[in-house]
């Protein structure tokens, strides 16, 4: 039997609901805030990635997914979506468009070769936002807001926020030599990527899951003593617009995430959920002001989130949240005999079309299993199409809650359907209303 590839996984069944249910409530909140939808390709050209997730990272350099493709060209499956919403937005002149900034929300698998784990897969989902052409805190704070009412929405209450700024390229110079001086002499104790980082990137050295939590690391120099008054103003602005947002926050000066592209402001969303592991952050995000110019684009600010589905939905389970409403059915067809299906499924066709959820048994059950087939699809109505029902037009209609069978012209169905489907005199419907 051939299996999936490792670290990956089949979304299907309950986990196919709930997947589409985070996001049908995250696409109705972007249009709440307003933000367009946007699609890319699941590959780029690597040089893509080299460029913006940076050389020096992690993900570009032990991560990605390569291929040449039959034309002998570079491609890298995408391990992250800003890449590529970025190249869009400049090879598609959205820097053109009157309606700036430009506000672009998107939904898809990236692919990442790690090792996998709980919370930790090689394909893997991702929420994302980006708001290319704006410089203003404000909407730093706005980007930091989204997530955490995201999880309000879903009812997911134990939610950490935890902030940085990196500064801007002047303050991030500065603070790299303070680290680069700071770490010269401890070179032998850190770890063998660290070396490696103290040239690429040694703010990465602040990140590192091995050197971590050492003395050594809680003693390093702080970002927010090198910061330049400017990048001091756009970070106290961020942290005033968020308590006007009302959210709760904590500075965390060793946060500097994964990404070589970040500037100002940098978070993390964390879920504090008991028993959640070590995978619990479920977002993380932060500006980027001058990645469209490393790619080649017009000088244009911005700042993103990208969050991820399957640590949500782990985090949804565990506080035994109800993600969605179960699904129902409104109308599970039953043809009596093989010469009963065509005209069964002229009239489900016609009545999809009109608005309804319906069913038909294409397994020619008995009549009672056929019956309990419609109890476990939670179908309003069950409708019985045999002979007499084709020839005279009549159908045979059972309201699965009160129990009621009525017969009803086929000219009248829709209209008979519209008047019961919202009322109902049942005893369950009428506890529900109640509650
Ligand atoms: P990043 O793009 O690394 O900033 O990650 C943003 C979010 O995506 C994280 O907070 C996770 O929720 C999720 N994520 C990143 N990598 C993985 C992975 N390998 N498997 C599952 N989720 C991931």
């Amino acid at each position: 039997m051939i299996q999936k590839p490792k670290g990956t996984y089949d979304v299907y069944g309950e986990m196919g609901r709930k997947l589409r249910y985070v996001e049908q409530v995250f696409s109705a909140l972007m249009d709440r805030y307003d933000y367009e939808y946007v699609a890319t390709p699941l590959f780029e050209q690597s040089n893509l990635f080299h460029r913006s997730v940076g050389d020096s990272s992690d993900i570009v350099r032990k991560e990605t997914y390569d291929f040449k493709d039959r034309g002998d060209r570079m491609m890298t499956l995408r391990p992250e979506g800003t890449a590529g919403v970025v190249r869009s937005y400049i090879e598609n002149k959205m820097y053109g468009d009157i309606d700036l900034p430009k506000k672009l929300w998107y939904f898809g698998s990236m692919f990442r070769y790690e090792r996998p784990q709980a919370g930790r897969y090689r394909e893997f989902r991702q929420l994302g936002v980006e708001v290319l052409g704006s410089p203003d805190p404000m909407m730093d704070a706005e980007i930091i807001s989204i997530p955490v009412n995201l999880f309000r929405l879903l009812g997911l209450e134990g939610v950490k926020v935890r902030i940085n700024s990196l500064g801007d390229q002047e303050s991030r110079n500065a603070y790299r030599e303070a680290l680069k001086d700071y770490f010269r002499p401890h070179l032998g104790e850190l770890c063998h990527d660290c070396n490696e980082r103290f040239e690429t990137n040694p703010l990465r050295i602040l990140d590192c899951k091995v050197d971590g939590n050492t003395e050594l690391m809680k003693n390093a120099p702080k970002m927010e003593d090198y910061l330049n008054e400017e990048s001091k103003k756009h970070f106290e602005k961020v942290k005033e617009y968020l308590d006007a947002l009302n959210i709760v926050y904590e500075v965390n000066p060793n946060l500097v995430r994964g990404l070589d592209y970040y500037t100002h402001t940098v978070f993390e969303v964390e879920a504090s959920v008991e028993g959640f592991g070590s995978q619990n952050v479920l977002c993380g995000g932060g500006r980027y002001d001058l990645l469209v110019e490393t790619l080649d684009g017009p000088h244009t600010p911005a700042v993103g989130f990208a969050l991820g589905i399957e640590r949500l939905l782990t985090a949804l389970d565990y506080e035994e949240l109800q993600v969605g409403e179960e699904k129902e059915l409104d109308i599970y067809v039953i043809p009596l005999s093989d010469e009963d299906k065509g005209y069964a499924i002229g009239l489900s066709q016609a009545l999809r079309l009109s608005g309804f959820s319906v069913d038909v048994d294409s397994l020619n059950r008995s009549m009672k299993s056929n019956f309990k087939q419609a109890d476990r699809k939670h179908s309003r109505f069950v409708m019985i199409i045999g002979e007499s029902e084709r020839e005279n037009n009549l159908l045979t209609i059972k309201d699965n809650h009160t129990k009621q069978e009525y017969k009803v012209t086929i000219d009248e169905i829709i209209d008979f359907l519209d008047e019961h489907m919202d009322s109902c005199d049942c005893d369950d419907c009428h506890d529900r209303e109640g509650e």
